[in-house]
C-alpha cells in the first residue's frame, strides 16, 4: 500500500492515516498476510512443489495482488500441466 484508499494521502508506515484518520491496520494486517504467502510460494517453488505453491500463491493473491504472486502462480500451473 503507498496512499491511503479513502483519501489518497501518502502512507507513511503508520497505523492510522495522518491526513483523514482512516484506521489502515486491517489492511496493513492483510498485506503482511499476503507478503508472507509469497514468501512461503516462492519457498515452495524452490523444492519443486508446484501444487503448493499454486495453492499459496492463489490465496496471496485473494488478498492483495502482486505481479510475482501471479507470476509464481502462473508459472506453477505451466509445471503442473507439464510434469
Ligand atoms: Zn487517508
Amino acid at each position: 500500500m503507498e496512499r491511503c484508499p479513502a483519501c489518497r494521502a501518502r502512507f507513511k508506515e503508520e497505523p492510522v492515516c495522518y491526513r483523514c484518520g482512516a484506521d489502515l491496520s486491517m489492511l496493513l494486517a492483510i498485506e503482511a498476510e499476503a507478503t508472507s504467502l509469497e514468501r512461503q510460494a516462492v519457498a515452495l517453488l524452490g523444492v519443486g512443489a508446484w501444487v503448493e505453491a499454486h495453492h499459496v500463491a492463489e490465496r496471496a493473491l485473494v488478498l492483495q495482488f502482486s505481479p510475482l504472486a501471479a507470476a509464481i502462480r502462473d508459472l506453477a500451473h505451466w509445471e503442473i500441466g507439464h510434469s
